[in-house]
């Protein structure tokens, strides 16, 4: 379910919109056809009419060659299709399949991948569809519920022997690496992926942990409404953002995608449910977020939602020099009056700062819908208006905003469809971009994983506000990836894995960088473990999706563990599930 408005998709709305419009073609013609009293095909017909006027010369030795060149017009694609398939495959087969694969993944993404994500899309979203209209899922959901506890207790009775983990395949996930321990792990099937209710009084969702970020917005903003922190990607699931992490460019007023949550209900290491919020279970409450499943199966969470207006008025501000872009976005990030607040650095002082404010009004000729399929990737389009120095305003539609960096993921699909910004593979292709984060993953190999892992950085470092100038230095100097992204946010003083070092909300930043590390020499672990101890340095967090190179006791220097081990040992989780770290250090994932 990725839709705009009520179950249609910006990106891939236009291929539905296609296909409408085709099947209204198909039946105009037919019905043309029909009128003129035509019963086939224009082949046949074609063909009928030159044996009728053959038939009326009283002859019937015209009918094979009659109907040769109509086959011949059949056949013809078709063996262009077979020879192009042919060359292909020798060109792969000189080449060798993995060198393709390698060095022109393209081929494989545009030939195979994007039509699969598609009909996997498709899946997902007529499932959702038909799910929200017989409103089964709160009718099954204690039914679930009871299945994951019976799962957990038969994993007891049977000696506890392994650890825990959740059944999803590792593949399936954003994240781009897999945990090993997927396979050495009792997987507990957790099978929760429906909004369960929206309480519009109370102005709260209830949902399962696998509702998807774009079964979300495609629900809430067709009824008016929308969550506060809306993490970007369509993918993104409820469990993942609460147990991993999520920010969005409202985060400056909201806080992390935890700080919009309300309650959590979970299923325990003993198969107990319990249920938390902050005033009850309290101690839970806090230490569930950034502890990757290792407190607990999160079942259900309650989030706030907030009303949502139809645009976004965006205002597009290049800043040039590091200094400048500092002020400026700082400036920007402390002002409430934005609702959102988002940079894009492409060197070290060059920068597009955008600020947004949600709005019902609109003035069309500065309407621009940037999830159509053809439009061009955003950050390219941001870019421009630093290419060209000048300033914009523009008003989006609010779903094509919250998903901007989908169709390109954030800038990753440069590198593995080079010409998808070009508008003619916009415009031919476009609506079945991107391709699906887990088929990459599912199909990248060994030694692409490899090479992607020594020659590419996905990162966010979480650092404080104060130290944005110091650590952009540091990115610089030990990776040197643009475009980089800037997100800002406020962090609460609240208990748990990340808090501000001082008693008071602090205002901080997501550092983004994903791409290829153009520093000389990148040595993976060197590089990124120099970048780790800075941001330990200055009392940040990297997020735990990421390459992880610290060692046990720099992950406790960096995260606060003094709830959270309270909580194991009380929960008895240690015999349960493994430690955080263990989790998501660089041993435990390939
Ligand atoms: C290319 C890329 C782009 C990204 N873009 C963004 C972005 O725009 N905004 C943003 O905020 N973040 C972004 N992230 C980071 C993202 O927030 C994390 O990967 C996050 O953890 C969500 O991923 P997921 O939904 O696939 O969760 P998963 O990877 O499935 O889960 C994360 C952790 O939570 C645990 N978990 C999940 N569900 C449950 C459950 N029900 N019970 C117990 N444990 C559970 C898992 O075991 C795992 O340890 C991005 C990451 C990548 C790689």
């Amino acid at each position: 379910m990725k839709a705009a408005g009520s179950w249609s998709d910006p990106r891939r709305g236009s291929p539905l919109v296609a296909a409408r419009v085709s099947a209204h073609r198909t039946s105009a013609t037919r019905a043309n056809r029909e009128a003129a009293g035509d019963p086939g095909l224009p082949w046949r017909q074609a063909a009928g009419a030159e044996l009728a006027r053959r038939g009326a010369e009283g002859s019937d030795r015209g009918r094979e060659p009659a109907a040769l060149p109509a086959r011949r017009r059949m056949m013809e694609p078709a063996v262009s299709l077979a020879v192009c398939a042919l060359l292909f495959l020798l060109w792969v087969r000189v080449k060798g399949l993995e060198f393709v694969l390698i060095h022109q993944r393209w081929v494989f993404v545009c030939l195979f991948l994007l039509p699969l994500s598609l009909i996997f899309d498709i899946y997902y979203y007529v499932r959702a569809w038909v799910v929200f209209k017989l409103s089964s899922a709160p009718r099954l959901h204690e039914q679930r519920v009871r299945d994951i506890q019976k799962q957990v207790r038969e994993w007891k009775e049977q000696g506890s022997k392994t650890f825990m983990c959740t059944g999803r395949p590792g593949w399936l996930t954003v994240s781009l690496r897999v945990g090993k321990y997927k396979k050495t792990h009792k997987n507990i099937m957790i099978n929760l992926m429906d909004i369960l209710e929206v309480d519009t009084k109370k102005q709260i969702v209830r949902v399962e942990p696998l509702v998807t970020m774009g079964q979300v917005t495609a629900l809430l903003t067709s009824i008016g409404w929308t969550l506060p922190v809306l993490p970007e990607l369509d993918d993104l699931t409820v469990g993942g953002l609460i147990m991993g992490t999520g920010i969005e460019s409202s985060s400056h007023k909201y806080g992390l995608f935890q700080h919009i949550c309300t309650a959590y209900e979970l299923v325990l290491a003993d198969g107990s449910f319990v249920r938390c919020t902050p005033s009850e279970n309290s101690d839970l409450f806090y230490a569930v977020p950034w502890s990757c499943g290792t407190l607990g199966f999160l079942v259900a969470a309650e989030i706030r939602i907030i009303p949502a207006k139809k645009y976004v008025k965006l205002r597009f501000e290049p800043v040039q020099g590091l200094e400048a872009i500092c002020a400026k976005f700082t400036h920007e990030s402390q002002r409430q009056e934005n609702h959102f607040v988002e940079g894009l650095l492409y060197s070290l002082d060059e920068a597009v700062i955008m600020t947004g404010v949600m709005t019902d009004e609109v003035e069309p000729s500065k309407l621009n819908s940037i999830g159509n399929y053809y439009k061009p990737w955003f950050f390219k389009h941001v870019e421009n208006y630093l290419k060209t120095n000048r300033e914009g305003l523009e008003y989006i539609p609010l779903r094509h905003y919250y998903h901007r960096h989908t169709r390109s993921i954030f800038w990753e699909l440069q590198d593995i469809i080079p010409f998808g910004n070009n508008p003619i593979f916009r415009y031919l292709f476009g609506w079945m971009v991107p391709p699906k984060i887990s088929l990459l993953k599912l199909t990248q190999g060994e030694t692409l994983r490899k090479l992607y892992e020594q020659h590419h950085v996905v990162q966010d470092m979480l650092v404080p506000m104060k130290c944005l100038q110091q650590a952009l230095h540091t990115f610089q100097n030990d990776i040197h990836v643009y475009p980089i992204w800037l997100c800002p946010f406020i962090l609460p003083s609240q208990p748990g894995l990340v808090h501000p070092k001082g008693n008071e909300a602090e205002l901080y930043i997501d550092i983004g960088a994903y791409g290829e590390p153009r520093v000389k020499h990148f040595e993976a672990r060197s590089c990124m473990r120099q970048l780790e101890k800075f941001v330990r340095s200055v009392h940040g967090f990297q997020m735990l999706y990421a390459d992880c190179y610290m060692n046990r006791e720099e992950f406790w220097e960096m995260f606060d563990g003094s709830l959270y081990h309270k909580l194991r040992e009380k929960l008895g989780c240690q015999d349960a599930f493994p430690e955080v770290y263990d989790k998501i250090c660089k041993a435990a994932r390939h």
